[in-house]
């Protein structure tokens, strides 16, 4: 059997980068409690703090960069162990 090792390295890198952004999901996605480190929290609410044009190399156009918009975000969350209020900031590229 011969390896193609050129879709290994693709192969590998794919999955290297969909961990990634996997990781960064879930770390993004369940802030911990300051108080007491439990992420059984509840999101109370979102304010938008801002938001601006950001130009990307590569996505969007077949032509190369593309302009998006990137909102900041205030999350408000409540602990539902300790019931301590903490806000997490965040941004989101459309
Ligand atoms: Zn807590």
């Amino acid at each position: 059997m011969q390896m193609n090792w050129s879709a290994v390295i693709l192969l590998a890198s794919v999955a290297i980068i969909v961990l990634g952004i996997v990781i960064s999901k879930i770390i993004q996605l369940k802030p911990q409690c300051p108080e007491c480190g439990s992420k059984d929290i509840v999101e109370t609410s979102r304010e938008t703090l801002g938001s601006r044009m950001i130009e990307t190399a590569g996505g969007g156009t077949p032509g190369g960069g593309s302009i998006r918009l990137q909102l900041d975000f205030e999350l408000t969350y409540r602990c539902k162990k300790c019931r301590e209020i903490f806000k997490r900031k965040f941004s989101e590229t459309q």
